[in-house]
C-alpha cells in the first residue's frame, strides 16, 4: 500500500496557473530584462524603472494575499519566478528572491495582524525589503551577532553594523536581527522591523563584487536607531527562530536562482554551438560537443527536481530541511559547472564581455556562499544522515 490514495504528479508537471505565471515571467525577463543585463552588470546598478516594472508584474508580492494587494500565490510560484528571471539575470532574480522567500515569508509567518496590514500592501506594490542577519564578525556563526537592542520604554534602541545586505540600496524596510540579552546567547536574538527613515538608521558602503553586480550588497549602520515597540517581528528572544526558519525556506529560492542560471548557460550553449562553424560544420555536429551539452542539460534537470521537490514539500507542510540544503548545495555546484562549460563551448568569445556566459560564470559563485555556505549545507545534510 502506498502512503497516499492517488499518485502524486511528476515534479515538473505544472498546474495550469503555474504554467501561465511562469511563462509571463519568462516573457518579461526576455523582453524587459535581457536588453539591460550587460549595462546593469557593468555599472553595478539596477534601474528603479525596472524595479517598478517588477512590482507591476506582480512578482514582488507573490505570496501576499490578494486582500493586501499581492498575487495570492504559493512558495512554489516564487520559485518559478526566481528561476525564470535568473535564466536571464541572476542579479534581478535575487532581488525578487529576497523580497519573497525571506522578507514577505517572514512577515506572513511571524507578523502580527497590524504589522501585516501596515507592511504587506507596501511590500506588494512599492517597497523593496531586505533581510539583515550577517555582520563583519558573524557569517556562518550567525548567532554570534554583535548588534544590540536596548529597551528604552516605548522604543528599542539598536546599535551595531550589518554587512552584506542584499537590496540594501533599494529597500525601504529591513528585518534586522539584534540581541536584547547577550548573556542569554542566541536566546536574546530578536527580529526588528526597521524602516529606512527611522532615526539612527543609515545605509553604508555598497560592495563592488565579482558577480551578481547589479544586486546591491550594502553595509547597514544602526547608531542609536530608535525602533517602536510594535516593530518586533515574532517574540522578543525568538529572533533565532525567525532567522532559522526563514533561511531554511530562503535557500530553496537560492536553489531556484542557481537552476535558472544553469538553464541560461545551457540555452546560450545550445544556441551558440549550432551557429559556430569549425572544420566546415556547426560545432554542435561534433559528438564531443553534443555530449557536453547533454550532460549540462541533465545536471540542470536533476538540480531542478531537487529544488521543485523541496518547494513542493514546503507548500504541503511536510518537513523539507534536508531537501532544502541538498537542493542549494547541488544546484549551486551545477550552476558553476554549467556556466564554466558554457564558457568553454564559446571558446575565446566566451571569455569576453561581448558574450553573456562569462557573466553567468561570475554570477554562479555566490550560490555556494550566501544563505549558508556549501559547508553549512553539508553540515545540515550530514546531521540528517548520521544523526
Ligand atoms: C553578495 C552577498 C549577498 C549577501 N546577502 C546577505 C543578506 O541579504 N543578508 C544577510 O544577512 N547576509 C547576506 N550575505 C552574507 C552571507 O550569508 C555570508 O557571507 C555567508 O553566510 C558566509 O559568512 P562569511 O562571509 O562570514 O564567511 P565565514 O563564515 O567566515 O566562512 C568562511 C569559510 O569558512 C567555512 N566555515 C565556516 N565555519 C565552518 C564550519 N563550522 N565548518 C566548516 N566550514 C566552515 C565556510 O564554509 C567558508 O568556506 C551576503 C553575502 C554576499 C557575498
Amino acid at each position: 500500500m502506498s502512503e497516499t490514495a492517488t499518485l502524486p504528479l511528476a515534479l515538473t508537471a505544472l498546474a495550469e496557473d503555474e504554467v501561465i505565471f511562469r511563462d509571463s515571467v519568462r516573457q518579461f525577463a526576455d523582453q524587459q530584462i535581457r536588453p539591460l543585463v550587460r549595462d546593469m552588470d557593468e555599472h553595478a546598478k539596477l534601474p528603479r524603472d525596472l524595479v517598478d516594472k517588477l512590482f507591476d508584474l506582480g512578482v514582488m508580492g507573490i505570496e501576499v494575499p490578494e486582500r493586501f494587494g499581492g498575487s495570492g500565490g504559493t512558495f512554489f510560484h516564487s520559485v518559478l519566478a526566481v528561476e525564470a528571471i535568473s535564466r536571464v539575470d541572476p542579479s534581478v532574480a535575487v532581488l525578487v528572491d529576497v523580497q519573497n522567500t525571506l522578507v514577505i515569508n517572514a512577515f506572513l509567518r511571524w507578523g502580527t495582524d497590524e504589522q501585516k496590514a501596515t507592511y504587506l500592501p507596501r511590500l506588494a506594490t512599492k517597497w523593496v525589503g531586505a533581510y539583515a542577519l550577517s555582520e563583519a564578525g558573524s557569517g556562518s556563526d550567525a548567532f554570534a551577532l554583535a548588534t544590540r537592542a536596548v529597551d528604552a520604554g516605548d522604543e528599542w534602541v539598536l546599535n551595531g553594523r550589518k554587512l552584506w545586505i542584499t537590496n540594501g540600496a533599494e529597500a525601504e524596510v529591513f528585518i534586522v536581527l539584534a540581541n536584547v540579552k547577550p548573556d542569554a546567547g542566541y536566546r536574546g536574538i530578536t527580529a526588528f522591523l526597521v524602516e529606512r527613515s527611522f532615526p539612527g538608521f543609515s545605509v553604508g558602503k555598497k560592495e563592488d563584487k565579482l558577480g551578481i553586480r547589479a544586486s546591491s550588497t550594502c553595509e547597514l549602520l544602526l547608531e542609536d536607531c530608535r525602533v517602536p515597540k510594535a516593530n518586533v517581528l515574532g517574540e522578543v528572544g525568538k529572533g533565532y527562530k525567525v532567522a532559522i526558519e526563514t533561511l531554511n525556506e530562503g535557500r530553496i529560492g537560492i536553489g531556484a536562482q542557481m537552476v535558472g542560471l544553469a538553464q541560461g548557460a545551457v540555452d546560450h550553449a545550445a544556441h551558440y554551438t549550432k551557429e559556430r562553424r569549425q572544420f566546415g560544420k556547426a560545432i554542435a555536429e561534433f559528438q564531443g560537443v553534443q555530449f557536453q551539452v547533454a550532460r549540462m542539460a541533465t545536471e540542470v534537470e536533476a538540480a531542478r527536481l531537487l529544488v521543485y521537490n523541496a518547494a513542493r514539500l514546503r507548500d504541503m507542510g511536510r518537513p523539507f530541511l534536508t531537501e532544502a540544503a541538498m537542493c542549494k548545495l547541488f544546484s549551486s555546484e551545477v550552476a558553476e559547472s554549467c556556466a564554466s562549460m558554457a564558457v568553454n563551448l564559446f571558446g575565446g568569445y566566451g571569455f569576453t564581455k561581448d558574450y553573456p556566459v562569462e557573466k553567468l560564470y561570475r554570477d554562479a559563485k555566490i550560490g555556494q556562499i550566501y544563505e549558508g555556505t556549501s559547508n553549512m549545507q553539508l553540515q545540515t545534510i550530514a546531521k540528517a544522515v548520521l544523526g
